[in-house]
């Protein structure tokens, strides 16, 4: 049982001494003290289905017994910074990590967040091809430091931060974007830009394969193809932000951008990768990643043995239970029992995704796709109390945004789909 503070006394103290741009997703806020794979607990002992923290911590289920087997174990023999000695547990998992990627993928650099990844592929792109421009698409999140808030593109996201030589594209979204689902109208888009707003040349093009905070969009097919060999024509480098849509999540593949049959040149992951322990990568080619020789780079936590422990533990993980191929089987099953809810309420205006990431975007009205902001949140509040916690995001905040532990099984979707169709039956 719990004996600590109650919801009420952490709130106050939050208010207090915490960032006061916290939100909260509930009108009562959740007070989780225990997870076990794909639920939480709250103080009282109630179980909560969780559909959202794979994404953001636990990749392969919260507390699962290997991955905390392999902290406990390397917290007890060490944790220090990897910078100044030798140690097995990043050699491991550097070689593990770029096992898994194609191509030259092979030099794998480590931080401590997706934020600390991005910058750090971004300025090896413009050391590279000592060229400033970078384009990211609109709608996209790819941090919160001076760089990534410049390559980040919803203003909700943003501060008053000089977003130097960054311009943002035309956003491949088959559901709002200008030119529907037609990839290569947009892909123009990227090649009119170039030509009109660059001197011809661009350090990178930077992008997610399904964009996470911005609502779950899948850039329309054909996409990346044809802008890879647009930037690379312009001397660019194409970064892959698959913080949120790598690491099996999308069931088809293992990394996102193989879904559009492309090869990026610098790969960026983060976020669930070492189930809930502070763990950032990038990965690139042995002649880009030669550029950091030129001064000296350095992470004191980048890397360390206990993340990085956790790291290796989760793709054997991956690996031994099989959950890529559980989140295309579970993932698959849950889209078409959410395709078929949009048939029942017309508040769905669509439903998009791919494996076990997968968006659920609500309109008051079908055609004019008027957000439904308010109904988002009170569906959101009561599927919490029937016991299913679901994620929000998009730019009007009205995107169910579903992304449990790889772990997730058919009966959680069905749980999860009863739980919606029941709530939105009764507003
Ligand atoms: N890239 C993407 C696609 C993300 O979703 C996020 C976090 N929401 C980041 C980068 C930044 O990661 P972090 O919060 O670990 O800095």
């Amino acid at each position: 049982p719990y004996n600590g503070p109650s919801a009420d006394q952490i709130l106050s103290k939050r208010k207090e001494f915490l960032n006061p741009a916290i939100c909260h997703y509930y009108r009562n806020p959740l007070l989780v003290v225990d997870g076990k794979m794909q639920y939480l607990f709250d103080d009282k002992g109630r179980r909560y289905l969780d559909a959202f923290g794979g994404i953001a911590t636990v990749c392969c289920g919260h507390c699962h017994p290997d991955v905390v087997e392999a902290i406990i174990n390397q917290t007890k023999r060490l944790q220090h910074s990897t910078v100044l000695y030798l140690n097995q547990s990043i050699s491991d998992f550097a070689e593990a990590l770029a096992s898994k990627l194609p191509g030259d993928l092979k030099v794998v650099f480590f931080t401590n967040s997706g934020t600390e990844a991005n910058e750090l592929a971004i300025m090896m792109a413009r050391l590279y091809t000592g060229c400033h421009d970078i384009i990211s698409l609109r709608n996209a999140y790819h941090g919160n430091a001076a760089g990534t808030m410049g390559a980040t593109a919803q203003s909700i996201w943003k501060f008053n931060v000089i977003q130097s030589g960054v311009h943002h594209a035309l956003n491949p979204d088959p559901y709002r974007g200008v030119f529907g689902a037609d990839g290569e109208m947009y892909a123009k888009d990227v090649q009119n830009l170039i030509e009109f707003g660059t001197s011809g040349q661009v350090g990178a093009f930077i992008s997610e394969a399904i964009q996470g905070v911005g609502g779950i969009v899948e850039l329309a097919s054909g996409y990346l193809p044809a802008v890879y060999k647009s930037i690379k024509k312009a001397g660019g480098l194409c970064i892959a932000d698959e913080v949120q849509a790598g690491f099996a999540r999308t069931g088809s593949s293992f990394w996102g951008f193989e879904s559009q049959g492309v090869v990026p040149d610098i790969v960026t992951v983060a976020k669930g990768i070492g189930n809930g322990t502070p763990l950032g990568a990038v990965v690139t080619t042995p002649e880009i990643a030669k550029v950091l020789t030129r001064s000296s780079y350095f992470n004191t936590f980048g890397g360390n043995p206990v993340c990085t422990a956790a790291g290796l533990a989760v793709l054997k993980v991956i690996e031994k239970e099989k959950l890529q191929e559980n989140a295309h089987v579970v993932g698959t099953y849950l889209k078409d029992r959410l395709t078929a809810l949009k048939d029942k309420h017309d508040i769905i205006g669509d439903v998009r995704g791919r494996g076990l990431m997968l968006g659920v975007e609500l309109v008051t009205d079908r055609e004019l796709k008027t957000p439904a902001k308010a109904e988002t949140l009170h569906v959101m509040d009561q599927m919490k109390e029937l016991g299913v916690l679901i994620g929000k995001g998009g730019y009007y905040g009205n995107v169910f945004r579903i992304t449990p532990p790889l772990c997730f099984t058919k009966e959680d979707a069905d749980f999860l789909v009863d739980a919606m169709d029941y709530t939105m039956s009764k507003m």
